[in-house]
């Protein structure tokens, strides 16, 4: 596999073109971002551990049918992925209340909810993600109805299968945000990383954040904390 030019920088990874024109590279850094790139830092290892362990969850996630674009592990921060047109949704699945949707609707972090939500924004950094439905997505032509039904399917089935993974490890699920995308003849597929930078993940026992709210909230101990989940990730369940 022949790595060809860099095509895009974000905030978080690199993706390059390879001599296969359905396959790309993902290349993991370790820069942080947060409030729509207004915090900067680094957290050491990010991207190695984030690598890891958006492979791992994928592959898994795969074993329960829901397809991804994970193809290969490369090296520590390199991974093959299949080229997706990324739909411009940012999937959020809650089982806890945190973050904005308690910031939003006044409802204290931890609250348990008797079921999972799913919400949407719109990908725009302009217009700063705005939250939208289903009818607006559609409206906005950004997908079609089957493929958001498809879409929140996807996102349910992963919550399941995360929740009791990370559950098995001591670790709650509070939160998660996944990006969706369509191969060339128009499937959708699950695209993007999976990685304490788009999770919320709590110590089960403690209530811990080991997650990337250590840095947003500059609770300190970031490093340790991706360190922490990743050897849970790798214990034996
Ligand atoms: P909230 O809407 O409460 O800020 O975030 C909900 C969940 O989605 C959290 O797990 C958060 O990490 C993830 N999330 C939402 N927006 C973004 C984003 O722009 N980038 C990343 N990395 N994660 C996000």
């Amino acid at each position: 596999m022949q790595k060809g030019n860099q095509l895009y920088e974000g905030k978080a990874k690199k993706v390059f073109a390879t001599d296969d024109e359905d396959l790309l590279i993902v290349s993991y850094k370790d820069d942080a971002t947060a409030f729509n790139g207004q915090k900067k830092g680094t957290i050491t290892g990010k991207g190695v551990i984030n690598n890891r362990m958006s492979n791992l969850l994928m592959k898994k996630i795969a074993e329960t049918g829901i397809p991804t674009h994970y193809v290969k592990e490369l090296n520590d921060r390199e991974t093959l992925v299949k080229r997706v047109k990324i739909v411009p949704l940012e999937v959020i699945v809650r089982n806890i209340a945190a973050g904005s949707f308690s910031r939003r609707y006044g409802v204290a972090e931890g609250v348990v909810f008797s079921s999972p939500t799913v919400e949407f924004s719109y990908k725009n950094d302009e217009l700063g993600d705005p939250l939208l439905n289903d009818d607006h997505a559609i409206a906005l032509g950004l997908v079609t109805r089957e493929e958001i039904e498809t879409i929140k399917k996807y996102a349910l089935g992963v919550n399941s299968f995360l929740r009791s993974f990370w559950e098995k490890r001591g670790v709650t699920l509070v939160d998660f945000k996944i990006e969706f995308g369509r191969l060339r003849d128009g499937t959708i597929i699950l695209a993007d990383e999976i990685s304490p930078d788009t999770c919320r993940l709590w110590d089960s026992k403690t209530k811990e954040k080991l997650d990337k709210d250590r840095f947003r909230l500059d609770l300190g101990g970031v490093d340790s904390a991706y360190k922490e989940v990743m050897r849970r990730l790798e214990e034996e369940a």
